[in-house]
């Protein structure tokens, strides 16, 4: 599974671009970047937007991406998500108030964008992704991953404070490649981090430590970058070999 860094961050600075990443050259997980991070031919390519929540850190990209594919492509390209990802997008982003609506524009015959609605714990065929959201601890409805492609199988925590659902699904999969995990604030912020739902790398250990896949490498983003330097130092200090750290840009063979 090829995987490209849109952007890694929790939220943008200068050099740090929010959560997005490509899969296979077609299909975005989470959408905080798309437009600042591809070319046109790259925008235009992509067939599917996979979203776990509303939040604008994931989900800022599909508006722009919207605007710039406008009348270049052959078929709308999939906003895809469970039931409550889906009406949050059509009420509060593409609601003709904060941006157009594009799942009619230009025509409602032949549109930009269309909603893709996917089952919560079940797998479906995302362009070729086998793809299990399974719902997480945010404060609104949010969904990690499980996606395989027939060679790999990625997990994706999404924004989450600890949580155990997914977990247990990761420890039925008979392998897995690699883990995505967030870890937003630095362990001084524990508090905070439970109030909205997030990891610190103290957390992020725990987490771990649910996990019976021990030889996945771990890859951790959402790092707000205003606590980079913590962050990193703190994650560094778990002194565990499988933890990497993702880079804006940057692809990965998962
Ligand atoms: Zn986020
Ligand atoms: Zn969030």
């Amino acid at each position: 599974m090829k995987l490209k860094v849109l952007g890694c961050y929790g939220t943008e600075l200068l050099s740090c671009k929010m959560t997005g990443f490509l899969i296979n050259d077609r299909v975005v997980l989470d959408a905080g970047t798309i437009e600042a991070s591809l070319t046109m031919a790259e925008q235009i390519n992509i067939t599917s937007v996979l979203l776990s929540h509303t939040h604008l850190d994931h989900t800022k990209g599909v508006v722009f991406l919207a605007d710039n594919v406008c009348n270049l492509i052959q078929r709308p390209v999939d906003i895809v998500g469970t039931n409550d990802l889906i009406r949050g997008i059509r009420d509060s982003l593409l609601n003709n108030v904060t941006w157009p609506d594009f799942t009619v524009i230009p025509t409602p015959e032949s549109p930009t964008l269309r909603y893709r609605e996917i089952p919560e714990d079940a797998v479906s065929d995302v362009d070729g992704l086998q793809v299990r959201p399974v719902r997480v601890n945010h404060p609104v409805p949010t969904m990690g991953f499980i996606i395989r492609d027939g060679r790999s199988a990625l997990v994706y925590s999404g924004d989450t404070g600890p949580t155990e659902e997914i977990w247990k699904r990761v420890n039925d999969e008979p392998s897995v490649s690699a883990i995505m995990i967030e870890a937003s604030f630095p362990n001084r912020l524990e508090s905070l981090a439970h109030l909205s739902g997030h990891l610190t790398p103290r957390l992020l250990a725990l987490e771990l430590e649910k996990v019976r896949h021990t030889d996945a490498p771990v890859y951790v983003y959402h790092l707000k970058p205003r606590y980079l330097d913590e962050l990193t130092a703190e994650l560094r200090a778990l002194n565990n070999p499988r933890i990497r750290f993702m880079e804006d840009g940057r692809a990965y063979e998962i």
